[in-house]
């Protein structure tokens, strides 16, 4: 069974191929395009790939095209997107208007493409659907929260894939399975023993934080929008409400020109003064930019903060694991993060956290209570194993 999982981002399209034969699952290819302005070209060029590289001989091989999509209203966990999922999906484009439209437009036209092959989107927000009823509200007016106002959480796919692969690194095979089966067997019951709690920090263009308790989601650092908790690339993170209408009010921003600020001026941009690669920023701060050094000290703050908070409620934690493009590859960065942590048990060990890029690795030092991991994220196969589980019950 080949299932094809397509990334949208807004000017990018990667893709990975697996193929799932009894109960192997292998990376058969992957491929991508960067600065996309047309989806129909790239779509064709994807598959295009696959055939001419002999990976199926036509689109009809593929049992099922599979995303990350990110949100909908009304709408979570692993469903087809057929005509009303698209709908909620749109209806979510207020949200997430960075990434909602990328979605719809790319799903539109691989079902131009192949008409007869589901397209199944496995949401970012499915990871939280048991998280406590207060990780999941804020304090406004229950109109509001009827009208979608509350924490969802995303980045799901990913910290789901930390969940499971941190339990197998401490030895929690129990746990491992749990949180595989997540999304068949649900999270309200802990059907394991002694209590596992690890920590999330998935760091990257955008950045989330999420604690995990036996392979379950207790909460998300990004609340209603993927613009909200850390500082992203170019995103905002957290802002208080108060800011919007103060620049409103004062400088008589329209709604169009908060919502482009907040979501392309922001952020690590926002901060260093116009640089949203963590790369350039650190040559900036080297070279002696205080802006850039302020936008890498308050990534390191804003992480360290949302680590505390799910410590205690987590009540501790037993791995702090670290992913994607800032996580697996920054040493410096999770230095910052884990600094003078020792009396809360955590210790890096130096040689091997600036040894550690692109691979996992342990990085605590062999006294640290808590273990730390790098662990590259593998969000492609966790929607995978997720579609193919969905033909299966079709
Ligand atoms: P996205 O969220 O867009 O998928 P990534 O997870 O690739 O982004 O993370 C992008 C960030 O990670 C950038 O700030 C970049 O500086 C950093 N990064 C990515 N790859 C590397 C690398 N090989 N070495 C150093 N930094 C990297």
């Amino acid at each position: 069974m080949n299932v094809l999982i397509a990334n949208l981002g807004s000017t990018s399209l990667k893709y990975r191929l697996f193929d799932f034969s009894g109960n192997e699952e292998r990376l058969v290819t992957r491929g991508g395009f960067e600065r996309v302005e047309d989806y129909s070209g790239a779509v064709d060029a994807c598959l295009g790939e696959l055939t001419e590289g002999g990976h199926i001989k036509s689109a009809a091989d593929l049992a099922a095209v599979g995303f990350k999509t990110v949100l909908a209203d009304g709408v979570t966990g692993c469903v087809e997107l057929d005509a009303s999922v698209l709908k909620a999906m749109e209806a979510g484009n207020t949200v997430a208007p960075a990434h909602n439209p990328a979605y719809l437009t790319g799903v539109q036209v691989f079902s131009e493409r192949m008409p007869n092959t589901p397209l199944v989107g496995l949401f970012e927000t499915a990871f939280y659907q048991w998280i406590p009823e207060t990780a999941k509200r804020y304090g406004v007016p229950s109109s509001w929260y009827e009208a979608g106002v509350r924490r969802w959480g995303f980045h799901g796919a990913s910290h789901k894939f930390m969940a499971e692969r941190s339990a197998e690194l401490l030895g929690r095979d129990d746990v491992a399975e749990r949180a595989r089966r997540l999304y068949v067997d649900g999270g309200k019951t802990s059907t394991v023993g002694a209590n596992l709690r690890v920590i999330s920090c998935h760091l990257g263009g955008s950045s989330s934080i999420t604690g995990i308790l036996n392979g379950v989601a207790v909460g998300n650092s990004m609340g209603m929008s993927p613009q909200s908790g850390l500082p992203n690339n170019n995103r905002v993170g957290d802002v208080d409400a108060f800011a919007l209408l103060h620049m409103m009010r004062t400088k008589g921003l329209s709604v169009d020109e908060v919502e482009q600020q907040l979501c392309s001026e922001a952020g690590l941009k926002g901060l260093s003064g116009g640089f949203n690669d963590l790369r350039d920023i650190q040559v900036q701060a080297e070279k002696g930019n205080d802006s850039a050094q302020l936008a890498i000290d308050f990534l390191i703050h804003e992480t360290r903060r949302w680590i505390g908070s799910y410590q205690l409620q987590l009540n501790g934690i037993d791995a702090l694991v670290f992913t994607a493009g800032i996580g697996e590859n920054r040493s410096e960065i999770r230095a910052g993060i884990c600094a003078e942590l020792d009396q809360l048990g955590i210790q890096l060990d130096v040689a091997k956290n600036e040894a550690a890029q692109g691979e996992e690795a342990e990085i605590s030092s062999p006294d640290s209570k808590t273990k730390v991991f790098v662990i590259p994220t593998n969000e492609e196969l966790v929607v995978a194993r997720e579609v193919k589980r969905f033909l299966e019950n079709k």
